[in-house]
């Protein structure tokens, strides 16, 4: 295949980014993809995801998401369809909460918008959900959902229109060192191009298993979504917020029904180690329960939901949960993007934004990004 400037591997929310991002700036751009852009296996592939801008002591990712959101709003002023609901975001923790007060701070000095609710006003403002005594709160106004999978696939589209090329198959982990030429796929096609790209999620640790084996570390996470009840509004999002419950320590987290599709709700914790190919996707019976009985805990009206639809999807978390961006540290032309680590959809503007610029040598790369500061055991600090 003719050389590009730029050959961008995965087109998830990343990939798709930053190969928007290139074809944007006059560069020729290949994006190549094995499964299709927000394929089902792919973490971006889910229907929906959170955007907000609290990170407690993590001000590097509350700019980011700021930065993210202005773009996602440039990105999103030419779509047809409602990609985003800005539908605003709560969080809520026990009273005294460290890290809800470092939220606070975090978006004060990054001037962030945000209310301070206490457990009456949460009370009075969200009358269909019902906290543990006294919990404190954070609103976002502007925050909200992305329809993550639709999004990823309008991105891949856009830079396509702008001019990329969007080759299909699965590229071969490349082999040598010093400068690579080409990328092979299993199909057998060469793809030639000054610099590459690798943004391939949880596949990464596959791709490069020395390198990245112990480093990326995919695990699988469990969605549900419950039906609610007929005609009744509360739960879908013109009265409910997205939300994050830290008053719970399986850190549960949830959607409104966007779309009639069911309140989705999800534990943040990280589950069992997971192969992004072959994995079953089916929920067990065990976590639905436990879902199903924090939802009605949360939500009364809720209590005995039926399942409606569920999803397995999984995280590709780094020991930190800081991104990894970075040289490979064997050729002086292949690049890695990723460990998105459960909060990367959001971010993915302003990855493309941040890669095309160090590539270009407009900014110095950012020390928690690095592959230095990776280490091979999981201890996540982000969250
Ligand atoms: C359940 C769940 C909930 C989440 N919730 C949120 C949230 O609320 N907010 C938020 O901001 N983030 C959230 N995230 C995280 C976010 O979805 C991910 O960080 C982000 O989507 C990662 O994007 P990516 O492009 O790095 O990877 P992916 O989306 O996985 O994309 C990688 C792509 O590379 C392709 N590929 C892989 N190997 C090859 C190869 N060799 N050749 C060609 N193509 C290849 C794959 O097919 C895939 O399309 C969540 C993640 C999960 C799983």
């Amino acid at each position: 295949m003719k050389g590009f400037d730029i050959a961008v591997i995965g087109a998830g929310v990343f990939g798709s980014w930053i190969a928007y991002r290139l074809v944007s700036e006059g560069k020729r751009v290949a994006l190549v993809e094995g499964y299709g852009a927000g394929n089902s296996r792919a973490s971006s592939g889910g229907e929906t995801r959170i955007l907000r801008f609290s990170y407690g002591a993590d001000e590097i990712y509350t700019r980011m998401a700021m930065r993210a959101f202005e773009l996602w709003r440039e990105f999103l002023h030419g779509c047809p369809e409602t990609l985003f609901h800005s539908i605003g975001a709560l969080v809520a923790a026990p009273a005294g909460d460290a890290m809800l007060h470092a939220s606070r701070e975090a978006m004060l000095g990054a001037g962030a918008q945000f209310e301070t609710l206490d457990s009456e006003q949460l009370r009075r403002r969200f009358p269909q959900m019902s906290f543990p005594a006294e919990p404190a709160a954070l609103f976002e106004p502007s925050s909200g959902a992305l329809l993550a999978r639709r999004l990823t696939k309008s991105v891949a589209a856009a830079a396509r229109r702008k001019g990329a090329e969007i080759l299909c198959g699965r590229v071969e982990t490349p082999s040598g060192a010093g400068h690579l030429p080409c990328v092979l796929t299993g199909g057998g096609s060469l793809i030639e191009a000054d610099t590459f790209v690798f943004a391939c999620g949880p596949w990464l640790a596959g791709l490069f298993p020395q390198l990245l084996g112990g480093r990326i570390f995919p695990t699988r996470q469990e969605i549900f979504f419950f039906g609610v009840p007929a005609g009744d509004a509360r739960f879908g999002p013109d009265a409910l917020p997205v939300w994050l419950d830290r008053t719970d320590p399986r850190l549960p987290y949830g959607i409104p029904d966007i779309e009639n599709r069911g309140v989705k709700v999800a534990f943040d914790l990280h589950g069992p180690p997971f192969d992004p190919d072959s994995g079953e996707r089916i929920v067990s019976a065990e976590n639905t329960a436990a879902a199903r009985e924090y939802l009605g805990r949360r939500f009364p009206a809720l209590k005995g939901a039926p399942l409606v639809e569920s999803r397995v999807c999984q995280y590709e978390n780094t020991s930190s949960g800081d991104f990894l961006i970075d040289r490979h540290p064997e050729f002086d032309n292949v690049w890695i993007a990723g460990g998105g680590s459960g909060h990367g959809f959001k971010h993915g503007p302003a990855v493309g934004e941040y890669v095309a610029d160090v590539l270009a040598g407009r900014r110095t790369a950012e020390p928690r990004f690095m592959l230095a500061s990776k280490r091979t055991t999981q201890a996540r600090a982000v969250y």
